[in-house]
């Protein structure tokens, strides 16, 4: 199947149709080949789906495609409008060629998203239910909030924020930890108009001053401090440097909100700049409990967000109201097969996108209690994740491949000496999940009962593009598998040409979904110049994603990460899963160096499971398995032992450095500020030629 995989890749032949590959699982034909590896959803899981059948998908999807505009006003109609969207459902203009690229949903029509999440909610009976549990860093520390009280929490806030003079379209910049006032405060902004702008509160000083200076905010909202694992870390102190570099450049923000976060330090030891910094403590609770709504268009911004930083310098994404707010809440609904008694935990950061659409938006939208937890996953040790899924029931857990890959690595035992018992629904974001991977946290964490939602999208979809919907069909450990509701992925060779069929190159998106985002923030050219003129006539989206002969898409990883070995073009994705099936192997990260005679050749950062010592042996087993798996063409032509690898703050790995230390081109490591630990990149160099 790899082998295969492959060859499409070097060929790029055509084929059948997109939709076929799954009209053949119906039929059971691919059912009978013996090299698929297809995992199927229980017969009660499917029964009680939403979506319960591949048929079923297959009507929804053409529906969702051939009737855009009906499909989701349709599901439009089930929110509060304060006025109705205009005539037209949608615009867009995807063609460079044709012009300004211009994406619009449900323009004229008047709404707000926090009255959607929180009021709406509230007002068909569920103003008692939990809406968020809040779990400290520290085991034992915990709280929580129900639709009412959050409403209450949020407009107090609202009510202060109007008061400083924050209106319509005023940004606000939040950089909290992941406290219940961090969705608190998103909620708020949204309540009155204002745009909110969530930086990671593990960005330094430079970084946030940079975003301050870019959306420059009236209020800057943070904490005095937090733990983190043993650490703390001083948020306060970080502001006051971003404020005073922003200040030197002529931005002045007017007001420093802080929260006393008491688990973490005393008040009296906080820098303060009277006139500028207000505790929140001493001013919010006075405000009423009660806030209009400022009721936006559709098209209104809601907020803006940084891009992980993987690739280099972070792109602004702009974010609307109406379109997000559709977006979010159903492809949630759908891609966990969502219902009013599921408990719910994403563990992202509120700092990324997946805590903007699956931590905030798309559950509250959909009335569910979702778990908010402050601290690190390892913390106090590494079966922190289960004991807290066991606390609150949780019953759908989302979380990251690095993640999966880091506990794998700490061992079962961590994992079985808790229940899990509640769980249904796994969810996995930010790169291709290896197989190995996929299938630890099927069998051990899910106790091979759960079907886990592998959703590919990116901070400028706004949420999910290829997505399974567990019940629906049988999944592929690894493969995203299909297009959600009114996505058209489609996949293009060098010339921007469509291939169809079982094949592989550059994914591409050919027409507009609710949730995209409108622009980067002041820089509508470079929105256009990044996006569209590749491909013109399409989105793309930079990553590589092939298509198998059941119409499974997987994604090979970024496109300017593919390397070329003797006129064989090679995924990342491809030999790092080879890797990691090794049951040594805990981690991997391929990159291309040049090569004398194969143009390229592959070069392979590697960290081993717990307690497993380097040997040449290993070594020569590392490269065997990829042989075998993928073929000799592919075999790494050097492994690198990694005890860590450079990872952006949002856990991805980013191989643009390690291609640069592959090469020993160390001078030129360049921006390496949106690391979440600087000092992995030193350890490496000091191994390299080990
Ligand atoms: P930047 O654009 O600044 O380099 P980034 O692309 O890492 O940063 P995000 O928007 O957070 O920022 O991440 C989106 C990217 O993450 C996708 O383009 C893709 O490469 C990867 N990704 C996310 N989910 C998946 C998934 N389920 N499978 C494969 N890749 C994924
Ligand atoms: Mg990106």
């Amino acid at each position: 199947n790899h082998l295969r995989h492959v060859e499409s890749m070097a060929k790029l032949p055509s084929g059948a149709g997109k939709i076929t590959g799954l009209n053949a699982v119906i039929l059971g034909e691919a059912l009978a080949s013996e090299e698929d590896d297809l995992v199927f959803p229980s017969e009660n899981f499917s029964r009680q789906a939403h979506v319960s059948s591949p048929q079923k998908y297959l009507e929804m999807y053409r529906r969702s495609v051939q009737d855009p505009a009906g499909f989701w006003s349709d599901i439009a109609s089930e929110f509060y409008w304060r006025e109705k969207w205009g005539q037209q459902v949608y615009f867009e203009n995807l063609d460079i060629r044709k012009g300004k690229i211009q994406i619009e949903w449900f323009k004229g029509g008047m709404t707000n998203i926090c009255y959607n999440c929180l009021d709406r909610n509230i007002e068909s009976g569920n103003g008692d239910k939990i809406a968020i549990y809040w779990e400290g860093n520290e085991p034992g520390l915990d709280s929580s909030l129900t639709y009412n009280q959050l409403l209450a929490r949020v407009c107090q806030l609202a009510n202060y924020l109007k008061d400083i003079g924050v209106r319509k379209g005023d940004a606000v910049v939040i950089y909290l930890p992941m406290l219940m006032e961090l969705p608190i405060a998103m909620l708020a902004c949204a309540r009155i108009g204002a745009v909110h702008s969530v930086v990671f509160a593990g960005f330094s000083a430079e970084s946030l001053a940079q975003r301050i200076m870019d959306c420059r905010p009236k209020v800057v909202i943070t904490c005095n401090a937090v733990m983190r694992g043993s650490k703390i870390i001083y948020l306060k102190e970080i502001v006051d440097r971003a404020l005073m570099e922003s200040a030197q450049n002529g931005i002045n923000t007017d007001v420093c909100l802080t929260y006393e976060n008491v688990s973490a330090m005393k008040k009296e030891m906080t820098k303060w700049i009277k006139g500028r910094d207000i505790w929140w403590q001493d001013v919010i609770p006075k405000y009423p409990v009660t806030c209009d709504v400022e009721w936006v268009d559709a098209e209104d911004p809601l907020f803006l967000l940084y891009t992980s930083g993987s690739t280099g310098k972070p792109k602004g994404v702009l974010h609307t109201t109406g379109g997000y707010m559709v977006y979010t809440a159903t492809t949630f609904k759908y891609a966990f097969d969502y219902k009013p008694t599921d408990i719910y935990w994403c563990t992202a950061d509120c700092g990324w996108i997946t805590g903007h659409s699956y931590v905030t938006y798309g559950p509250l939208l959909n009335g569910a209690t979702v778990v908010v937890f402050e601290g690190a996953p390892s913390y106090p040790d590494a079966g922190r994740c289960w004991d807290i899924v066991d606390k609150f029931k949780v019953s759908i857990f989302y979380t990251a491949p690095t993640l999966v890959r880091s506990l794998m690595r700490e061992g079962d035992e961590h994992v079985s000496r808790y229940s899990r018992k509640s769980l249904r629904v796994l969810g996995s974001v930010g790169e291709p999940i290896n197989p190995s991977a996929w299938r630890w946290f099927f069998n051990v964490v899910g106790d091979a009962r759960c079907p886990i939602s592998d959703t590919w999208w990116q901070t400028e979809t706004g949420g999910f593009m290829i997505t399974p919907l567990p019940g629906a069909w049988p999944q592929k450990p690894g493969s995203a598998t299909f297009p959600f509701f009114g996505v058209q992925p489609v996949i293009v060779d060098e010339k921007g040409v469509e291939i169809e069929g079982e094949c592989s190159g550059y994914l591409c998106v050919k027409s507009s979904w609710p949730g995209a985002f409108r622009t980067l923030y002041g820089d509508h050219e470079r929105y256009e110049a990044t996006y569209f003129s590749a491909f013109p006539g399409y989105y793309f989206s930079g990553d590589g994603c092939s298509r198998d002969k059941d119409g499974y898409c997987w994604l090979t990883g970024r496109v300017d990460d593919v390397i070329n070995v003797s006129g064989h073009r090679i995924g990342t994705a491809e030999v790092e899963s080879a890797l990691v099936s090794h049951p040594q192997c805990a981690e991997a990260a391929v990159v291309g160096v040049e090569h004398e005679v194969k143009g390229q050749g592959i070069y392979a950062f590697v960290t081993l499971v717990e307690g497993v010592p380097y040997s040449d042996d290993l070594r020569k087993s590392l490269v065997m398995v990829v042989r075998n798996q993928i073929g000799a063409f592919a075999a790494p032509d050097k492994i690198h032992w990694a005890p860590g690898l450079p990872k952006t703050r949002s856990g991805k790995i980013m191989r643009r450095i390690l291609r640069k230390i592959a090469s020993r081109q160390l001078d030129e490591l360049g921006d390496t500020s949106t690391l979440a630990d600087p000092t992995v990149v030193d350890q490496l160099i000091a191994l390299a030629d080990c």
